[in-house]
C-alpha cells in the first residue's frame, strides 16, 4: 500500500512531496486518539469512490462516505471558484471499532484518556471497560469488542466521545489558508448549505458536520 500511495495521491491531483507526514496530519484533527492510529490499515480513499471531477485531497487513512464526499466536492468547487485553491481533508468519520482500537493504543502507550478527552466521564467509562476486560484476561480482540460496545452504548444515549463518531464529521486543514481564504471558505460553506462549521484552535483546523436533510443554520461560531 505504501508503494501505491504516491500514485493514489497523484491520481487525486496533488503532489505527494508537498504533503506532511501522516503523523503531522493526525495532529491537525479533533480527536487526540488520531495521533495513535499509527499502523492503521485503512487504505487511502480510492479515486473511484470520489465524485467525478473532484479536485480536493483526502489524506491517507481518512474515510469519507460517498454522500459526504459529494458534499465536500460541492464545497471544494465553491471554495476554488473564490480562491483558485483546493481543500485538504485531514479527518473523516470513524466507526466505533476503529475508535476503540485507537483509544486502546492510547492506554497501552501509557496515555490518560481522562486527560486527553474533554468528556472525562465518558473517558473514565471507556477506561473501566478496558480494565475490566484486561482483568478478566480477555483476548485482545475481546478487549476491543468490550471497548467498542461501551462506545456504542454511549452513542446510543447521545454521548459522542469523539465528534468523528458522528456521520458527516470532516476536518479541513486551515493552517495553509490566508485570512482571505478563510473568509472564502466560510462563504463557500454558507453557499453549499446544511453544513455546520466550527473553527477549532487546538490543534487548528475547520471542523465540519455535514447535515443530511434537516435545514440548519449554516455557521456555528466558536466559543471564543
Ligand atoms: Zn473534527
Amino acid at each position: 500500500m505504501r508503494r501505491l500511495l504516491p500514485l493514489v495521491l497523484v491520481l487525486l491531483g496533488c503532489n505527494p512531496g508537498e504533503l506532511p507526514s501522516l503523523q503531522q496530519a493526525q495532529a491537525e484533527s479533533c480527536d487526540p486518539a488520531d495521533a495513535y492510529l499509527e499502523g492503521d490499515k485503512t487504505p487511502a480513499l480510492a479515486r473511484s469512490t470520489l465524485p467525478a471531477g473532484a479536485r480536493f485531497t483526502v489524506l491517507p487513512g481518512v474515510t469519507l462516505s460517498s454522500p459526504v464526499a459529494t458534499r465536500i466536492h460541492q464545497l471544494d468547487d465553491a471554495f476554488s471558484r473564490r480562491t483558485g485553491k483546493h481543500l485538504i481533508v485531514v479527518s473523516g468519520t470513524r466507526d466505533p471499532g476503529r475508535q476503540a482500537r485507537a483509544m486502546i493504543r492510547v492506554i497501552e502507550l501509557g496515555g490518560s484518556l481522562t486527560k486527553l478527552y474533554e468528556d472525562r466521564e465518558a473517558a473514565a467509562e471507556i477506561q473501566k471497560a478496558y480494565d475490566r476486560a484486561r482483568g478478566a484476561r480477555k483476548r485482545p480482540e475481546e478487549v476491543v469488542a468490550a471497548v467498542q460496545s461501551t462506545l456504542q452504548a454511549q452513542i446510543q444515549r447521545g454521548v459522542y466521545i469523539s465528534a468523528h463518531l458522528r456521520a458527516g464529521a470532516v476536518d479541513i486543514r486551515n493552517t495553509i489558508m490566508t485570512e482571505a481564504d478563510r473568509k472564502a471558505f466560510r462563504a463557500a460553506v454558507r453557499e453549499v448549505g446544511n453544513i455546520s462549521l466550527l473553527e477549532e484552535h487546538r490543534p487548528p483546523h475547520f471542523h465540519l458536520e455535514i447535515e443530511r436533510d434537516k435545514p440548519e443554520p449554516p455557521e456555528r461560531r466558536p466559543a471564543r
